[in-house]
C-alpha cells in the first residue's frame, strides 16, 4: 500500500515511542504527586515542556499541552477572545480566515452563537492566500483576535504569516495561527514569525493521537476552558499526559531536523517567514518530488487541475481536482490499486458537501466535489509517487468510462 494521507495522520515514530515508553509504564507518575514517582513524571513533562518551547523559539512558560490541534485551536480562540472582552466589552470582534480548519471556525461560530462575538471572515484568493489588503479591511476597534492558519490541510497552501500577523500586531490585536499541518515542515520559531499564539498537533509529526499544545505569549491573557486542579498553570487542568509530552517533544525536536521552507520559495524575505536555519533538508526532496508528482499528473489526466497555489505549498501536499468524476470515487478506486488518500480532508469526511475551502477559492461547487488529496511524510520516494501518479491517471480515467455524458 502506497499511503498518501499524511495530512490525516501519520504512524508513531520509533524513537518517539521509545522516549514515552518509560512514562507509560516503570515511570507512571501524576507530575502533582509528592513523591519519587511523582517527581519523575514532573521533570519529564518540564523536560517536554522545555524542548517544545526550544522549538518553538519561546519560554517554556508560555506552552500549554493539550489533547490535540483541535482543543489548542478552541483554547486560543475561546481563551483569548473571552479574556480581552472580559476587560475591554468592545473587544466583541473576532477575525477568522475563511480556509480555517473547523477547529477554528466552529471556535469563531460559538463565541458568535453563545457569547454574541461578530465573526469577521478574511476572504482569500484564487490560490487560498490571505492578502495584507483583505486582513487590513475587516480589522477594526472592536477586534479582540485574528486567526489565520499557517499552512491549510486541504489544498497546502502556505500563508505570508509574518507579514499578517506584524499588521495585527501594529494595531494591538493577538494573532493566532493554526500551524498543525506547517509542523515539521515550515520553520516554527514564534519570535520570527510575531504570532501570539500558535497550534500545534502531535499525530500529524510523529507522536500519537491526542498530544498537542497551543504557544500563548506571556503578555497575552487566557481564560481556560477546562476548570479543575490548575494544572498548567491554571490554563488547562487535567492530570497532565506526561507520555504524550514526552512523545510530542520528541516528534517536534526530530522534525526541527526536516523543517524548512518549500524548494519553490525562491530568496528567503526577511519580512515575510523566517529563512530555515540551514539547507540540504528532506522538505526540500520532498517539495522536489512533489513537483514530480504534480507534473505528472497534470500531464496525464486531461483536465486535472491543481488546487491551491502553484509555489507557496507545503511540501507535502498536492491537491487536484478531477472534473468529470467524484472525489469518493477516484479515492475508492486508488485505494484498490494500492494508493490511499483522501478525497477532501478527513475532517470533513462522511459528508459529501463540497468543502468550504475549495469553494472559498472560487472553485465551482460540481467541480470542488471531484477534488482528490495526496499528502506524504519524509520517507516518500520517487518510485512510488511514480506509481501514484500512474494509479490516478488509470483511476480517474476508469471513473471517467464509467459515468454517463
Ligand atoms: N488544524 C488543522 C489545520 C488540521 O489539519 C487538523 C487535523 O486534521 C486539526 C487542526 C485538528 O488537530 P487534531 O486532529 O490533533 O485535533
Amino acid at each position: 500500500m502506497i499511503f498518501l494521507d499524511a495530512a490525516a495522520t501519520t504512524p508513531v515514530r520509533r524513537e518517539v515511542l521509545e522516549a514515552m515508553w518509560p512514562y507509560l509504564t516503570g515511570e507512571f507518575g501524576n507530575p502533582s504527586s509528592h513523591h519519587s514517582l511523582g517527581d519523575a513524571a514532573a521533570t519529564a513533562l518540564a523536560g517536554a515542556r522545555a524542548a517544545t518551547a526550544k522549538a518553538l523559539g519561546c519560554r517554556a512558560g508560555e506552552i500549554v499541552f493539550t489533547s490535540g490541534g483541535t482543543e489548542a485551536d478552541n483554547l486560543a480562540i475561546k481563551g483569548i477572545a473571552l479574556a480581552r472582552r472580559a476587560a475591554d466589552p468592545r473587544l466583541d470582534r473576532v477575525a477568522i480566515s475563511a480556509v480555517e480548519h473547523p477547529a477554528v471556525e466552529e471556535s469563531a461560530r460559538y463565541l458568535e452563537r453563545v457569547h454574541g462575538f461578530a465573526v469577521d471572515v478574511i476572504p482569500v484568493d484564487r490560490f487560498g492566500q490571505v492578502t495584507e489588503e483583505a486582513l487590513a479591511a475587516v480589522l477594526g476597534p472592536g477586534t479582540a483576535l485574528v486567526s489565520v492558519m499557517y499552512a491549510n490541510n486541504e489544498v497546502g497552501t502556505v500563508q505570508p504569516i509574518a507579514r499578517l500577523a506584524a499588521l495585527a500586531r501594529a494595531q494591538g490585536i493577538p494573532f493566532h495561527t493554526d500551524a498543525v499541518q506547517a509542523a515539521g515542515w515550515l520553520p516554527l520559531d514564534t519570535g520570527a514569525l510575531g504570532v501570539d499564539a500558535l497550534s500545534i498537533s502531535g499525530h500529524k509529526l510523529g507522536a500519537p493521537k491526542g498530544s498537542g499544545a497551543l504557544f500563548v505569549r506571556g503578555r497575552i491573557r487566557i481564560e481556560p476552558l477546562v476548570h479543575g486542579g490548575g494544572q498548567e498553570r491554571g490554563r488547562r487542568s487535567g492530570t497532565e499526559n506526561v507520555a504524550g509530552a514526552v512523545a510530542l517533544a520528541t516528534a517536534l525536536t526530530l522534525a526541527r531536523e526536516t523543517a524548512s521552507l518549500p524548494a519553490s520559495v525562491p530568496a528567503p524575505d526577511p519580512a515575510s517567514n523566517p529563512a530555515p536555519d540551514s539547507a540540504p533538508d528532506p522538505a526540500r526532496r520532498v517539495a522536489a518530488l512533489r513537483d514530480g508528482f504534480i507534473a505528472a499528473v497534470l500531464a496525464g489526466v486531461p483536465g486535472a487541475v491543481l488546487t491551491g497555489h502553484p509555489t507557496e505549498r507545503l511540501p507535502s501536499v498536492a491537491s487536484f481536482c478531477f472534473p468529470g468524476t467524484s472525489g469518493e470515487s477516484v479515492l475508492l478506486e486508488l485505494e484498490r490499486q494500492g494508493v490511499v488518500c483522501s478525497s477532501g480532508s478527513a475532517c470533513a469526511a462522511g459528508s459529501d458537501a463540497p468543502s468550504p475551502v475549495l469553494l472559498a477559492l472560487g472553485i465551482e461547487p460540481e467541480v470542488a466535489q471531484t477534488a482528490v488529496r495526496f499528502s506524504f511524510d519524509s520517507t516518500i520516494t520517487a518510485a512510488e509517487l511514480q506509481e501514484a501518479a500512474a494509479a490516478v491517471r488509470t483511476a480517474v480515467a476508469g471513473v471517467r468510462a464509467l459515468r454517463p455524458n
